[in-house]
């Protein structure tokens, strides 16, 4: 397998670093580029053109060695090399909680707060009060305990640390009783037994996968029992021939045998949905009401807010939560308690949560306002081009976030078709398309669904469909 004649011929009239080095001086496109990058960037574009010669089923021609096409490429890779990994996309894929996509986004209170606090420094670990060093929780404590109704409060990175960090302080090296219809796994590979045994803590699965007794749990207990634990089934639900203890039973036996209660909520939230029409879901209040000890929740599912997770409860136990070494490695950041303590806020006034928290605009946002969405995107890829064909759908959006699977949410799409190109082409080129555009296919169609698009987000879409039309 030698190098044939043409091979030889192509790969001597491949430039130099130097020679696309120079001209790329006389650019003002490398300006703003470090020289490291465009030195790179021409190393890798040259080296690619080396082995493209070389692999025998790429038909390279001497067009392709020639300067300008070479400094092409490496202005396309500097520029790709430029633009920051981690970027905004447009999220129509009608999933409002998307992990994958930064699941919630922030209020604007949130917002404005978040960049004071990245600016400036701040009271972060200071009691002003008194000038000595203060608790990195105190910002949110008293809002959460108002809100929720609990004594105590702290926060942790996201639930995950907050339940190992519940269950490390509570329970280490005791047993832990749970029911089996309440083993969860959530995405990003959580599961209940795993974090349990992370923890030290020693399951104690009790019930049925369908049904579980009151007397299940109490038949459980021993000596050696630390804890009673309550896990919000977030992403999937058991119908049929079921049965399930209510948190208020369990904190009645608890009581009885002096073991602590926590319930691992999940998603967790202060608004009562079933006023929005939705499925009717308890609250983190109704947790701290029917007497739990300790209720665990994330910051950035239903509460619409930032990364974080929220521990709420009795005192003594939270204060004990608070002591733990573990606790270091798990802590909060202060541009997540900046977001968080404005999110929290709104929650003083419900109707205003749900008016400013995008999160639940989008859950709560009338089909009528989506429709609207839906028809002005139409109207504008239709004015574009007639190689679009476009169809109005019916179709749901989902609540994500394993939250509220079994919730409805009856939405208005966007179908479209192009004329000579198949529907994958279309879904890979919105989803490389800068601003990613990333929706799904359905029924030989790229689908966007308008309830987690924002209007000033179809313009974008509508220069997407230009641009890619522009390539056919
Ligand atoms: C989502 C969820 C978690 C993990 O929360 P993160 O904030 O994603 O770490 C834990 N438990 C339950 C029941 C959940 O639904």
């Amino acid at each position: 397998m030698g190098i044939n004649e043409t091979q030889q011929q192509l790969l001597r009239m491949l430039p130099g670093v130097d020679r696309i080095l120079e001209l790329a001086k006389t650019e003002a496109f490398f300006d703003n580029i470090p020289k490291s990058v465009t030195l790179r960037c021409i190393r890798a574009v040259i080296e690619t053109l080396r082995s493209a010669i070389l692999d025998d089923t790429q038909e390279m021609t001497s067009q392709d060695m020639e300067d300008a096409q070479v400094l092409e490429q490496v202005k396309r890779l500097a520029a790709q090399s430029m633009t920051p990994n981690l970027r905004r996309v447009i999220n129509a894929t009608g999933v409002v909680i998307h992990t994958n996509l930064g699941r919630s986004l922030l209020a604007a209170e949130a917002i404005e707060n978040l960049m004071i606090i990245a600016e400036r420094y701040s009271n972060l670990e200071f009691d002003l009060s008194v000038g000595k060093r203060g608790s990195r929780y105190s910002c949110v404590e008293d809002i959460l305990c108002e809100i929720s109704g609990a004594a105590s409060a702290m926060v942790v990175n996201n639930n995950a640390a907050a339940v190992l960090l519940c269950l490390e302080t509570l329970a280490k090296g005791k047993k832990v009783i749970v029911s089996r219809g309440e083993l969860v796994e959530i995405g990003g590979s959580f599961r209940i037994p795993d974090v349990m045994a992370k923890s030290g803590a020693i399951l104690n699965p009790v019930g049925t996968t369908n049904r579980t007794h009151l007397k299940d749990y109490e038949d459980a207990i021993d000596s050696d029992t630390g804890l009673l634990l309550k896990v919000h089934k977030s992403n999937y639900s058991i119908v049929g021939f079921t049965a399930e203890v209510s948190l208020k039973e369990l904190v009645t036996l608890g009581t009885k045998h002096g073991i602590p209660v926590m319930e691992d909520l999940g998603s967790g939230m202060f608004v009562d949905f079933s006023k929005y029409g939705m499925i009717k879901e308890p609250t983190v209040q109704d947790s701290v009401a029917a007497g739990a000890d300790v209720v665990t929740f994330s910051g950035d599912k239903l509460l619409g807010g930032p990364q974080a997770g929220i521990i709420i409860g009795k005192k003594e136990l939270i204060d004990s939560v608070k002591k733990n070494p573990m606790n270091r490695a798990l802590r909060i950041d202060r541009l997540t308690l900046a977001a968080l303590e404005s999110t929290l806020r709104l929650y003083r006034e419900p109707e205003k949560a749900v008016e400013r928290i995008p999160t639940l605009q989008m859950l709560t946002c009338p089909l009528r306002s989506i429709e609207e969405k839906a028809e002005q995107l139409a109207e504008m890829l239709k004015n574009s081009d007639n190689r679009i064909s476009l169809e109005l759908m019916n179709l749901s959006s989902r609540v994500g976030g394993g939250a509220l699977p079994l919730q409805d949410l009856p939405s208005k799409c966007v179908g479209v078709k192009v004329k000579g190109m198949s529907v994958n082409q279309i879904e890979k080129f919105m989803r490389n398309h800068i601003p990613p555009i990333i929706g799904r296919i359905e029924d030989d169609a790229f689908i966007m669904d308008m309830r987690t698009v924002a209007t000033d987000e179809l313009p974008l879409i509508q220069k997407a469909f230009a641009d890619m039309l522009a390539g056919l």
